[in-house]
């Protein structure tokens, strides 16, 4: 094969399925081969099948899958469903009505319960309130909000009446929600006086003032203003308007039109760690199929399961999986407002030995980040309510991962690595926990439907074992992507053009061990060529966190004059072991490396830090790493970064 990304890292510990577990799972081994064979044998009919079942629609489709106008794929065209019904008003009926639909935390620890009969009430109640500040099906409308119920409420009654959603991430700048206000010409936001973030107010409207500044350039005509922290702001006659008197005297009888199955559900950009962030839009069925389905499958929520995925809204996690998936599926969601470790790194573990809840949902930056602070916070509580965890976001190192099932899951609950993108609308690769093993650092297998493969250069298929290529996926499936919002050339050219609209490319690289197991290597654009061996990222950052003194780590290359490029290693220390002699430790971790890979991992240049820079999503920004790794200016889009204070620290020059 040409140009493999090396891999030499092999991790041989297997989890098995308990099996309590497996006997009582949505999805059963039998089933999941069944649905393996029925979608290779026939996919049309797979998810024609799967969307009858799964679904209630106001017109039933004739067509699954129009290829027309591939790679603009469309699904289930000629059906109409509404989303908010099969989200809420399906589940209206006897006792369901009174289950609750959101249990929300507040950061002061105010605790709130919105059954799904009060969550209709609210959705169709601001549903109205829309409809009467002249809000239209497709116009776009920006959320700008803290983790409130009402976030929820404010999306899913655009959803209700087929207005486009745009959730920008609460913690972003003034700068980032104009950006996104303009690319998508929002005709309203939807905002808060602030949110509350670490004990602190974090000023949301604002930065929503600043962002509508200059009225010529955006085309937002109506502001609704959710109290949330009391804050003094200022309201602009004519054109922002107090939640409450929006909703007041509205009625609580909202229809729930039908909507045709491509009516695009909403649009969200993509956390900027490779680059500009991109403003993808997802459709209406198709999307609500993949993650009601995904939601079912991976974590096998139950009717008394109390589902907590930690994602914002902002995110497409919080999309997928605080929103449509679970309440697709009937769940009680967990939902929290504030900092992860306010007002102490226990909170998590806190609430949900408080709340009972059965499903964990995060991310693994902030397993690290955890695992930095040490194991006493978890060991104060009773975790036992816990029988499934799940993450998503990065490759989980291995050892973080052993930490997460013994720390946090008491070594009993199966861990579900789920790797998706905000493009692919839900999970694609990710062990089944009713019937797949687990490998620590492994997202396992591609899901029922998914077409996965690794493929070099030239796009031939990989075929040995272990060997690293382009992550892509050869057919179209219905949780896609159906665009780049107002850029179809970006689409093409980031997705298909790579291998000439033969496969949807993801932009990572990965590999198939024996057993079929994918694991990520990396991002294809953070590959390192050190003496004509390419090697990604993840599998030396694991190597240097299977040390006991690391937390985490980045590795990025530097130019060198004979290997080509050089490794250099960003490492993040364990609390308890900021003090050790770091020159001592650079040469451990260099034996670790060179032991656990070999010496062509081996870092040439370590350097002790006590943040990384990462999106406001909690990835790890490798491209700005590698220019301060490389003394350049960093000239790049920075929009998304959490902590311009992290660049500085690490002695980046700013040139921006
Ligand atoms: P941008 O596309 O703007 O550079 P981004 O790719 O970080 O940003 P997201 O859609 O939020 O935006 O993240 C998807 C990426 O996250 C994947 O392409 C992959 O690199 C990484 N990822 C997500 N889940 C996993 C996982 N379980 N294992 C490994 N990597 C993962
Ligand atoms: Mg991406």
């Amino acid at each position: 094969m040409n140009n493999a990304i090396d891999s030499s890292l092999t991790e041989n510990r297997l989890f098995a399925v308990p099996a309590d577990f497996a006997a009582q799972a949505n999805l059963t081994a039998n089933e999941f081969a069944e649905l393996q064979q029925k979608a290779a044998h026939d996919p049309q009919q797979f998810w024609a099948d799967l969307a009858h079942q799964h679904l209630d629609w106001d017109t039933e489709f004739k067509t699954v899958l129009d290829s027309s106008d591939a790679p603009f794929y469309r699904w289930f065209s000629d059906g109409k469903l509404n989303v908010t019904h099969n989200c809420l008003d399906r589940h209206l009926h006897d006792a369901q009505r009174h289950k609750a639909a959101l249990i929300w935390e507040g950061e002061a620890g105010e605790v709130r319960t919105l059954t799904y009969a009060q969550l209709h009430r609210e959705v169709s109640i601001f549903a109205n309130a829309l409809i009467h500040q002249g809000v239209k099906k497709g116009d776009r409308v920006a959320i700008y909000m803290p983790m409130v119920s009402e976030a929820v409420v404010a999306m899913l009654a655009c959803a209700r009446l087929g207005a486009i959603h745009t959730v920008v991430f609460g913690g972003f700048s003034a700068e980032a929600l104009k950006d996104r206000l303009e690319d998508t010409s929002a005709v309203m936001l939807i905002t808060a006086d602030g949110a509350w973030r670490g004990g602190k107010k974090v000023p949301l409207k604002q930065h929503a003032d600043q962002a509508l500044l200059r009225e010529h350039e955006h085309s937002v005509k109506r502001v609704i203003v959710l109290r949330r922290t009391g804050a003094d702001i200022d309201m602009q006659e004519g054109r922002d308007i107090w939640w409450e008197e929006a909703v007041s005297g509205q009625s609580a009888v909202c229809p729930a039109p039908p909507m045709a199955a491509e009516d695009p559900l909403f649009i969200l950009y993509t956390s900027g760690s490779t680059g500009k962030p991109k403003g993808v839009f997802h459709s209406s069925a198709g999307y609500l199929l993949w993650t009601m389905l995904t939601t079912r499958w991976a974590f096998d929520l139950k009717p008394e399961d109390v589902y907590w995925c930690t994602a914002d809204v902002g995110w497409i996690t919080g999309h997928s999986y605080v929103v449509y998936g679970p309440l697709a599926n009937g769940a009680t969601i967990f939902m929290y407002e504030g900092a992860p470790m306010y007002p102490q790194p226990d909170r998590f573990w806190e609430m949900i030995a408080r709340h009972g809840i059965s499903v964990l949902y995060t991310a693994p930056t902030a397993v690290r980040a955890f695992m930095k602070m040490g194991d006493e916070w978890p060991a104060r509580h009773d975790l036992s309510s816990l029988r499934l965890l799940g993450t998503v976001g990065e490759p989980m190192n291995p050892e973080a991962w052993m930490w997460y099932f013994q720390q946090i899951g008491g070594g009993r609950c199966p861990i579900v690595d789920t790797w998706w993108q905000t493009e692919t609308g839900g999970h694609m690769i990710a062990p089944l926990p009713g019937v797949t093993a687990s490998k620590p650092g492994s997202c396992a297998l591609p899901l029922p439907g998914i077409s996965a493969r690794i493929v070099d250069d030239q796009g031939d298929p990989v075929g040995a074992p272990d060997a690293g290529g382009y992550l892509v996926i050869e057919q179209p499936w219905p949780g896609m992507l159906r665009g780049v919002w107002g850029n179809p050339e970006r689409y093409i050219e980031s997705y298909w053009a790579k291998f000439n609209n033969r496969y949807y490319v993801a932009g990572d690289s990965a590999r198939r061990d024996q057993d079929g197991y994918y694991w990520v290597m990396g991002r294809i654009d953070d590959v390192l060529n050190v003496s004509g061996h390419r090697l990604g990222t993840a599998e030396i950052e694991s190597a240097l966190v299977a040390h006991p003194a690391v937390a985490e780590a980045a590795v990025v290359g530097i130019p060198h004059e004979i290997k080509g490029e050089a490794v250099c290693a960003f490492v993040i220390l364990k609390h308890q072991h900021q003090g050790d002699d770091r020159d001592e430790l650079g040469a451990a971790l260099r034996v670790q490396v060179t032991e656990l890979i070999g010496a062509i991992a081996r870092p040439d240049d370590i350097r002790f830090t006590d943040a990384l820079p990462k999106t406001r999503s909690g990835k790890i920004m490798r491209r700005l790493l590698r220019s301060i790794a490389r003394g350049e200016d960093v000239t790049q889009d920075i929009s998304t970064l959490e902590d311009a204070g992290t660049l500085q620290q690490l002695g980046a020059q700013d040139k921006r």
